[in-house]
């Protein structure tokens, strides 16, 4: 009933990749109730967050004043924050002195120490021109390269193979494509907790009589809906795909005519892949060699194929070995280029493709253009106006390690929360303590904002105007339903705010003029005026014309490598960097849960989805539970080489032997305090899915 309120507004979710639109009603200047709309991601559908996951933004705990850490607080560290009042910590002060609060600190670091000392980490909840923003300040104002987000711990390792191999991070092809194909390959990722609408798609997509083939070392609700469910060994993704390679190889399934026009690296797959034998992997992977042999014949012999994965594979050690071998088996068979096919890590926050684009990222300037190359950085030196620097930055946990060795001294982040994200959390911790100048830019005082010099009020997803771009690469409008609580302010007039107290001229009067500078260096987004997006709410990504629907289906005609071709990669077996011992005999592995998203900060103060999910949890298998002599509901202690975890601990069949999951969103149970956070050496991704642990009861 429309008239029960003051006013509906047409926007898109602040959660997942997936990208629902939303229309979001609001009464008394609060939001009521939020309704799915006709998106193409979504089609009216939205899961438990989207729907109830809303008053967060009404929270008590929403930032209304800036803050300025008191010159005697203590520095946060691994301090137990719960139950401290803020204002012992921080004062509250006026806009105009946290302003020149934060900029002046940033500006002596750079003065002194020089650029490189300086370091940014941006937010892949924000919109794509607070993500433009943020990393042209970062590189025009400080000088370096130093700027990141959490694309650094989600997908980095899938988008280094995705470049590699087929010459563009993102998806080939669109979600909603599964009803278009014959078999839909899900592996390591688990879309009815963490993109549940995209899982209503495979879902149906199966009742149409289609193959769904789940790989997933924890059992999942999906897999009842799959035609062939594999719960492998954690780890061994290496050994399972190669052997089903080795089927497609030895059996000649694969597409000779579209790898000799397309291909290359094809014969050192081959040569690669020999010694896989189905039978060979088995006990490495813990699926028997017929099953292999059965899913890479339904996989390569399906007319249309497409695989979609999640961190599963990329947060690993071998997260890009993982990717380069889906891309193998895409390659190979010819499953890419055409509806119904092809290549699709599931994006996690509702921005990372869009703030990854936008070129929030150490490496690269927006549309992943290398800051190596001497004629694009010089484009950028003539647009900006100053010289820019060569050299590419430090990633996530390069720069807390860099922090702690004295070469990094001052730090902005925005909307990020590396004081909950990061692996190895207490070394996370220590680095933001050890800062001499840190600014933090949020909704909420989060676990990292505890440890900021200086604290920057500012806008919820609700409370602003910009775009998003999602999983299926669909630039999509979000529109404001309320204004900012008390002073908070919008976060693109904060980033302008900071870049003016540095002493450069910015001009913007509105966002619509950050969107319009960002599409003039983006490719990518040509055919796509700001305009386009105010009149029809979502444009795929690259459109061909400005009154033409965008590709939703790309690689129809080769790949955007040098050679236009796509490239094989094969991948070696290596093993995990820390496997189970006689200390630690069990797997610990960490994840999401579908009520609660990233680290909690919203989700945790949304009334019904903590009610759903209230506390820190350790799960594992019944089995497991009696084997180690323990109780379901019962509080245990978690404990790698980093540190110990307390939690209740919750019985479920899902998990399989041998392993502990546990969500990292509960702050009183802190699963990253635990994490390894050795990298993949291609895209610096932390292995978060795999370290040894041990469980003993309280
Ligand atoms: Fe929001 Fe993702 Fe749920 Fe859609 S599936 S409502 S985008 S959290």
């Amino acid at each position: 009933d429309v008239q029960a309120f003051d006013k509906v507004v047409d926007s898109v979710c602040p959660f997942c990749g997936v990208g629902c639109q939303t229309s979001v009603a609001v009464k008394d200047n609060r939001i009521v109730q939020v309704d799915g709309r006709d998106g193409p991601a979504n089609e009216n559908r939205l899961c438990v967050k989207g729907r109830f996951g809303f008053d967060y933004v009404h929270s008590p705990d929403r930032l209304t004043k800036p803050l300025i850490r008191r010159d005697d607080a203590p520095k946060a560290g691994d301090m137990d924050l719960r139950g401290v009042d803020p204002l012992t910590i921080f004062r509250e002060a006026s806009w105009e002195e946290a302003l020149e609060k934060a900029a002046s600190g940033l500006k002596t670091i750079l003065d002194r120490d020089g650029g490189s000392a300086l370091a940014g980490f941006g937010s892949a909840k924000g919109s794509n021109e607070e993500a433009y923003l943020f990393q042209k300040l970062i590189r025009e104002g400080f000088g370096t390269n130093n700027v990141d987000h959490c694309t650094r711990l989600c997908h980095a390792s899938s988008v280094a193979a995705l470049l590699e191999g087929v010459g563009s991070g993102a998806v080939s092809a669109p979600f909603t494509d599964a009803m278009k194909s014959d078999c839909i390959v899900v592996i390591g990722a688990r879309p009815a907790t963490n993109h549940p609408v995209a899982a209503t798609y495979f879902k149906q997509a199966v009742k149409q009589g289609k193959q769904l083939i789940v790989m997933d070392p924890r059992r999942q609700g999906l897999m009842r809906h799959a035609t062939h469910a594999l719960q492998f060994k954690p780890g061994s993704d290496v050994a399972m795909l190669n052997a089903m390679l080795n089927v497609i190889v030895t059996e000649q399934l694969y597409d000779e005519q579209y790898i000799q026009a397309n291909v290359s690296g094809f014969e050192a797959l081959k040569e690669k892949v020999k010694d896989f034998t189905p039978e060979a992997m088995a006990e490495v992977c813990g699926i028997d060699a017929e099953t292999l042999r059965d899913v890479a014949r339904t996989y390569a012999t399906s007319e249309r194929s497409i695989i979609f994965w999640g961190m599963g594979i990329s947060q690993h050690t071998h997260g890009t070995d993982n990717s380069r071998c889906l891309i193998a088996l895409a390659l190979t068979t010819g499953h890419v280029g055409r509806p119904g096919t092809g290549l699709h890590p599931l994006r996690g926050q509702n921005n990372v493709q869009g703030a990854s684009d936008a070129g929030l990222i150490p490496m690269f300037f927006p549309d992943y253009r290398s800051v190596e190359n001497v004629d694009i950085r010089s484009g950028y030196e003539d647009l900006w106006g100053r010289s820019l620097d060569p050299v590419k930055g430090l990633t996530v946990v390069e720069i807390v390690d860099a922090i702690l060795d004295g070469k990094i001294k001052g730090m902005y982040i925005m909307g990020e929360n590396p004081a909950m994200s990061d692996p190895d959390q207490q070394h996370a911790r220590a680095a933001l303590a050890a800062l001499d100048h840190l600014v933090v830019q949020d909704i909420f005082l989060t676990e990292t904002a505890w440890h900021a010099d200086v604290v920057l009020p500012a806008s919820a997803h609700a409370e602003k105007l910009g775009t998003y771009t999602n999983t299926n690469r669909q630039v999509q409008i979000g529109r404001p339903a309320l204004d900012p609580p008390g002073e908070a302010r919008q976060d693109w007039e904060l980033i302008a705010a900071l870049a003016k107290g540095i002493g450069l001229g910015w001009d913007y009067g509105h966002i619509s003029d950050v969107y319009t500078e960002m599409a003039s260096v983006m490719p990518s987004l040509n055919n796509i005026p700001w305009e386009r997006l105010e009149q029809e709410d979502s444009v795929t990504y690259p459109a061909d014309a400005v009154d033409r629907p965008g590709n939703e289906v790309i690689f129809r005609e080769g790949f955007p490598t040098a050679d236009g071709r796509g490239k094989i990669v094969p991948a070696d077996l290596l093993p995990p960097d820390e496997v189970p011992d006689e200390q630690f005999p069990l797997v610990l592995t960490t994840g999401r849960l579908l009520e609660h998203w990233h680290t909690g900060a919203m989700t945790r103060r949304s009334g019904v989805l903590d009610e759903i999910e209230p506390q820190g949890i350790a799960v594992m298998n019944p089995y497991e539970i009696e084997r180690q002599g323990l109780e379901a509901g019962q509080m245990v202690a978690v404990e790698t080489r980093r540190g110990i975890v307390e939690a209740v601990l919750r019985s479920d069949r899902e998990v399989a032997d041998g392993m502990i999951f546990m969500p990292f969103c509960f702050n009183e149970s802190p699963a990253n305090r635990l994490t390894n956070p050795k990298l993949d050496p291609f895209g610096k991704i932390p292995e978060f899915k795999y370290c040894a642990a041990k469980i003993e009861a309280i």
